[in-house]
């Protein structure tokens, strides 16, 4: 049985065809699934009684569900329970400007960054587009409220997982689907140089942000395992492309670790870097966790770093924190709950 939050209106319309109903009964399911969010074929009263029993008989509504969450301020962190048993883990963020989840791409990740809790476990497998298209859809309904930001920043490496990211950017995205504003989506990869070429084409005016962490390779290469099969050079070249190609802005993610990456010359060899490049950086306050030596950052270090970025021309955001009380940074939650 198949998932069947899994598939485009494109893709679910050819099924259709097949299954001998017109093209366009698609878009009916597609309405109950995303508008009207009923949980059973049955509810779909507009479908003939026999097409429904087919539909039944092929497909199931959504195969995730909540196990678990933990409230603070402005945020709500989830940890969901798949079929298969494994846990991911989704963020509910509250902002002035709506509400921003951030989902999870695969089960485990193959990664490998020093610093971070995900990459603790290697990749089990990757995450169905089904199973990503649900976590927004659980939270919307445990909240009661619309999400209208999405970042795939959570467990995974999405462009590890190239296909059902874009096939769930274009289900979240669509009209008669969750409508998400394209440019309300972002997508955050450790970088994948192969994949940022094909994501200017694929991605439909998505966000991409890299997560860099240093200013050279070899920093990078020792909290990074990626730099060692694509260098920053490397890097800049494809972003360089997507830029001029898409005309879009790229966000840089830096994570200041004490004494790793985060001294005056970083800075300046960071601003050298991206200078005239059409982007921001986002320096984001490491999460320490009890299982990994790294620290943040003093507050002040940041700020310094952040004035010499903004000296040089580089605009300079840094990351509001969510939720370090409840342990919301990436696969801390599932961690916990698989070593417990
Ligand atoms: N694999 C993708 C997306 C998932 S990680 C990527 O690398 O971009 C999302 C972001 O959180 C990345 O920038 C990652 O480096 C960062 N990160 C991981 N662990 C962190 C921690 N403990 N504190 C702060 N940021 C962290």
């Amino acid at each position: 049985m198949e998932n069947i939050y899994n598939y485009t209106l494109d893709e679910l319309g050819k099924i259709v065809e097949e299954l001998g109903e017109k093209k366009f009964k698609a878009n009916q399911i597609y309405n109950w699934l995303y508008k009207k969010k009923v949980k059973s074929f049955d509810e779909m009263t507009d479908l003939k009684k026999d097409f429904i029993e087919v539909l039944k008989n092929k497909f199931v509504i959504g195969s995730i569900k909540i196990d678990k969450k933990e409230e603070d301020k402005d945020v709500n962190k989830y940890l969901f329970k798949l079929k298969d048993g494994e846990y991911i883990e989704a963020v509910l963020m509250h902002h002035d400007y709506g509400e921003s989840i951030c989902v999870s791409s695969q089960i485990g990740c193959n990664m490998g960054c020093k610093f971070c809790e995900s990459g603790r476990r290697k990749k089990v497998r990757n995450l169905e587009s089904g199973e990503i298209v649900e976590q927004i859809l659980l939270v919307e309904e445990d909240v009661g409220t619309r999400i209208s930001h999405v970042v795939v920043m959570g467990i995974g490496e999405p462009f590890d997982n190239y296909d059902n990211i874009i096939n769930f950017i274009k289900i979240i995205n669509d009209p008669k689907g969750l409508e998400i504003g394209i440019r309300h989506i972002t997508v955050s990869t450790c970088g994948l140089v192969i994949k940022i070429d094909s994501f200017a084409k694929d991605s439909g005016g998505a966000n991409l942000a890299i997560s860099l962490h240093a200013p050279n390779d070899k920093i990078r290469s020792e909290i990074m395992p990626i730099d060692k099969v694509y260098k920053i050079k490397d890097i800049m070249k494809s972003i360089k492309k997507y830029i001029d190609e898409s005309g879009r802005r790229v966000t840089f993610e830096y994570v200041m670790l004490d004494g790793v990456n985060d001294s005056h010359e970083c800075a300046l060899e960071l601003s050298h870097l991206l200078k005239g490049l059409n982007c921001y950086v986002n320096l984001i306050p490491y999460n320490e966790t009890e299982n990994i030596g790294y620290k943040r950052s003093k507050i002040f270090k940041i700020m310094e770093f952040y004035d010499i970025l903004k000296k040089n021309n580089i605009n300079v955001t840094i990351r509001r924190e969510f939720g370090s009380k409840i342990s919301a940074a990436c696969g801390q939650l599932r961690s916990r709950k698989e070593e417990a």
